[in-house]
């Protein structure tokens, strides 16, 4: 397949405004590519070249992509800054200057997609000692064989701006029309990519083995599962009526989620957001080697920050400082840490994730062999509402964010990248009005006046609607933004700048800047309202009208470990409308 074939693709789905639009062309696109590489062209669409777990990144900055667009184009440093000034957008000044170049390009071959793919292999993997100079060389002798709207992508895609906006979710909509015949078959391509976080290898087994294929999908160990995720209820009494009276509350402890797989001598350790972490937490692989007893095994526990005189529990912040790169052995010194595992999906073979939570507790008890920083989650199983509530309150104070509670009836399987009354959190803060916070989205900013001009003045920020996985706005945000936040937003933005509406983003606002669904803040208010502009849940509480967070906030965390799909839902806002409505009629 040419590459040239792809951009043109590229085009036209960069041109979109609309999801569905989007979604066929997706389609139309998947269907003409050969089976063998549709996974390189999956990855390439998304702006990546393998799936994110496998840690390996381009990592090349603008300025060294302007330096290899120089040396393939024979132009001036001089032209190509003022161009890169003017224009902002390494990929528009590649176009513009390869289309001026003074080489000959007459006789010049074709680019494959495959060429393309492995020069970027290339360059992702060039490490050590000149490794950005090699970077540089590999791209400009790439873009030097390219036409000015090949470089166009090639540049977007090696520095990470690719912004075409398809993403993971997008791909599996057009998968299971080309593969599964209709959208119906989309669960079958959900379950298969839920079990492995991996796009491209989805879109591999339905082209080559179809939809047959994809059903027999098996996890597989060193690719992470999608990780299943709690709703949210703000009292015991809701929550077990919700769980059929019955249910094991287990302590929220307030870490970092890991999910650790575990092969023979072998072990990785994947973040909430699914990315390989390992080289963060020596101390964690040497435990889970020691204490965990079993030849295979994929688990999940929260990695805990713990005072190293007492070993109490320390917030979540403490463990910002073992995110560091270097020294990183001082830092498990200062900040050691605990674990406390409180599930189990694969071990030694079996697939646990279609077993009741039970029966995987039991097989989690019998593998992890418990010591001073080695555990379970401490839990009890009850249908006594007055007793859940006793047992949050020492959650709280051992130092917890509260209760994790779950389903203990057989339909309690682990249900990987889902949101599901399954597992229902309980936290201190969703007992009082709405000081409880979301996680949105920034889809679109206003320039700000006066103390803030050159700066944002507020940001539009949207809730995620995986139903048709679309972001809808929810909130304009203009305060609880430092200086120091407000100098920061500009550059924290401006990778993901669009010139329109994104076509997943539903907003009835006009923002002055719009940009890609990308950067997650967390944000409080004091309720949510109906709104004839915001469109979350737009005509589903009120006909002509949405949900809106009435005076938003920002919290001062940024939420990089979540994903624009991690955000807040759609239909969690709307639950918390209601929770409010009920407290009101109180
Ligand atoms: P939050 O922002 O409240 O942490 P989240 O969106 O990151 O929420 P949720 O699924 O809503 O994730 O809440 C569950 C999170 O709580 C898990 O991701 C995990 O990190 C953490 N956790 C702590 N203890 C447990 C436990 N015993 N069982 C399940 N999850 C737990």
């Amino acid at each position: 397949m040419l590459f040239s074939e792809l951009v043109e693709f590229y085009e036209k789905i960069e041109a979109t405004t609309g999801r569905i639009e989007m979604t066929n062309l997706l389609v139309d696109l998947l269907r003409r590519t050969p089976p063998e590489i549709i996974d390189k062209v999956v990855y390439l669409t998304i702006g990546e070249i393998y799936p994110p777990f496998i840690g390996l990144e381009l990592g090349v900055a603008d300025k060294l992509a302007l330096r290899a667009v120089k040396l393939a184009s024979g132009m001036s440093e001089k032209e190509i800054n003022q161009a890169y000034s003017k224009l902002g957008d390494v990929g528009l000044v590649g176009e513009k200057m390869l289309a001026k170049r003074t080489q000959a390009t007459l006789f010049m071959e074709q680019l494959a997609v495959e060429d393309v793919y492995s020069a970027l292999e290339k360059i992702a993997k060039a490490s050590g000692e000149g490794a950005m100079e090699m970077k540089v060389q590999i791209l400009s002798g790439l873009l030097a064989s390219s036409q000015p709207k090949e470089a166009k992508y090639i540049l977007r895609i090696v520095t990470g701006k690719m912004r075409l906006g398809v993403a993971d979710m997008t791909v599996l909509d057009a998968l299971s029309i080309v593969f599964g015949g209709g959208k119906e078959t989309r669960e079958i391509f959900e379950r298969a990519y839920n079990l492995s976080s991996d796009i491209g290898y989805v879109a591999k087994i339905a082209a080559l083995e179809g939809i047959e294929g994809v059903k027999k999908f098996k996890i597989t160990v060193g690719k992470p599962i999608r990780p299943m995720l709690a709703e949210r209820l703000s009292s015991a009494e809701e929550i077990l009526q919700k769980l059929n009276g019955k249910c094991i509350a287990e302590y929220k402890y307030d870490g970092e989620r890991m999910q650790i797989h575990k092969k023979n001598n072998e072990v990785w350790i994947f973040s909430r957001r699914l990315e390989n972490i390992t080289w963060q937490y020596p101390d964690v692989v040497q435990m889970v080697k020691t204490n965990i007893v079993a030849d295979e095994a994929i688990l999940e526990c929260e990695c805990v920050a713990v005072n190293p005189d007492t070993g109490d529990m320390l917030p979540f912040q403490e463990l910002m400082h073992r995110k560091r790169k270097y020294d990183i052995h001082k830092m498990i010194e200062q900040y050691p840490v605990n674990l406390y595992f409180f599930d189990a999906l694969y071990v030694n073979g079996e697939d646990l994730t279609i077993k009741p939570l039970l029966e995987r507790r039991k097989v989690l008890e019998s593998i992890v062999k418990i010591d001073d920083k080695v555990k379970i989650s401490k839990a009890i199983i009850s249908s006594d509402p007055k007793e859940v509530e006793k047992f949050f309150n020492e959650a709280i104070e051992a130092g917890c964010e509260g209760l994790v509670v779950k389903s203990i009836g057989p339909e309690s399987i682990y249900r990987a990248g889902a949101r599901g009354w399954l597992w229902i959190k309980l936290k201190r803060s969703y007992k009082s009005e709405m000081t409880d916070t979301v996680d949105l989205v920034v889809v679109g900013a206003f320039h700000g006046r006066g103390k803030r001009a050159g700066s944002y003045g507020a940001l539009l920020m949207a809730a995620y609607n995986p139903d048709r996985d679309v972001f809808e706005s929810v909130c304009k945000v203009g305060s609880g933004f430092t200086d120091e936040d407000l100098a920061k937003l500009p550059e924290l933005l401006e990778p993901h700048k669009i010139p329109h509406k994104h076509a997943r983003v539903d907003s009835g606002m006009e923002a002055d800047v719009w940009f890609e669904p990308k950067i997650v803040l967390e944000i409080l208010g004091d309720e949510i309202t109906i709104s004839p502009i915001h469109r979350c849940c737009w005509g589903m509480i009120a006909e002509d009208g949405g949900l809106a967070i009435r005076f938003p906030r920002f919290t001062g965390r940024y939420r990089f470990d979540k994903s624009p799909e991690d955000a807040t839902t759609s239909k969690e806002i709307l639950e918390m409308y209601r929770t409010q409505l009920k407290k009101i009629a109180e």
